[in-house]
């Protein structure tokens, strides 16, 4: 019988948002990545949401290795000022197909802490009551890196959150660069001129 645990934590990031990368910052990249490959190999799974700064993590699996994860991340330089919201026994994860889950700022979390007054995400004034309803978002929301490099189930660690994006980039420099040489080779032949 497996003794597994729910931790919810929250933490504030030590490096300034961005979306440079359209909708994921680099920085959670890398660290959602990392949580990936090495969740997977210890049997956790969880959702990771970043907002505002703040980080808002639940992770699920064994009780000694989420609780040895949790001292590793109360180490790790990349955040700040954590803090447990929520620990306890659960019979089965309710992540089950996520090694790490990604959910970040959007419309839908906008509408629910606005209803419940919130103008940003500040989960350090969240009562129970309200962790518990961004669970439930985090639970139903679509996690937009599904279809990019970092895919949930991919083994690979890649660290652009878009790598399909940049070659396409890729290509249509490619493409562009190469009908820049032919009309200047046709020029130079004098196939075209120049008046
Ligand atoms: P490595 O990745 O090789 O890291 C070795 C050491 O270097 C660690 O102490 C790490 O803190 C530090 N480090 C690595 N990259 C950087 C960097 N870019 N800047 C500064 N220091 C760095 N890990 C998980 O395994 N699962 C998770 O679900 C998970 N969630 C996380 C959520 C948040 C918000 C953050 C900030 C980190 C999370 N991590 C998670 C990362 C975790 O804190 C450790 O960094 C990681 O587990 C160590 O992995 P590793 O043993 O393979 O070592």
């Amino acid at each position: 019988m497996q003794n597994l645990i729910q931790i919810i934590y929250i933490s504030r990031s030590i490096f300034p948002s961005s979306d440079a990368f359209g909708g994921l910052d680099p920085n959670v990249a890398r660290i959602l990545a990392k949580s990936r490959t090495n969740n997977r190999k210890k049997g956790l799974v969880g959702v990771l949401y970043f907002g505002d700064g703040c980080f808002f993590q639940c992770l699920e699996g064994e009780q000694e290795v989420v609780e040895k994860l949790y001292q590793t991340l109360l180490e790790d330089p990349r955040h700040k000022d954590l803090k447990l919201l929520s620990r306890k026994e659960i019979n089965e994860r309710s992540f089950p197909d996520w090694s790490m889950k990604f959910v970040g700022i959007g419309t839908e979390m906008k509408r629910l802490l606005a209803g419940y007054g919130y103008k940003s995400f500040d989960p350090y004034s969240f009562s129970p009551e309200v962790t518990q309803a961004v669970m439930g978002l985090l639970h139903a929301a679509a996690d937009p890196t599904e279809s990019s490099a970092i895919s949930p189930t991919s083994n690979t660690e890649v660290i652009t959150p878009h790598g399909d994006q940049s070659a396409r980039w890729a290509l249509f420099i490619s493409i562009f660069a190469l009908l820049v040489a032919t009309a200047a080779m046709l020029i130079a032949a004098g196939i075209i001129k120049l008046h």
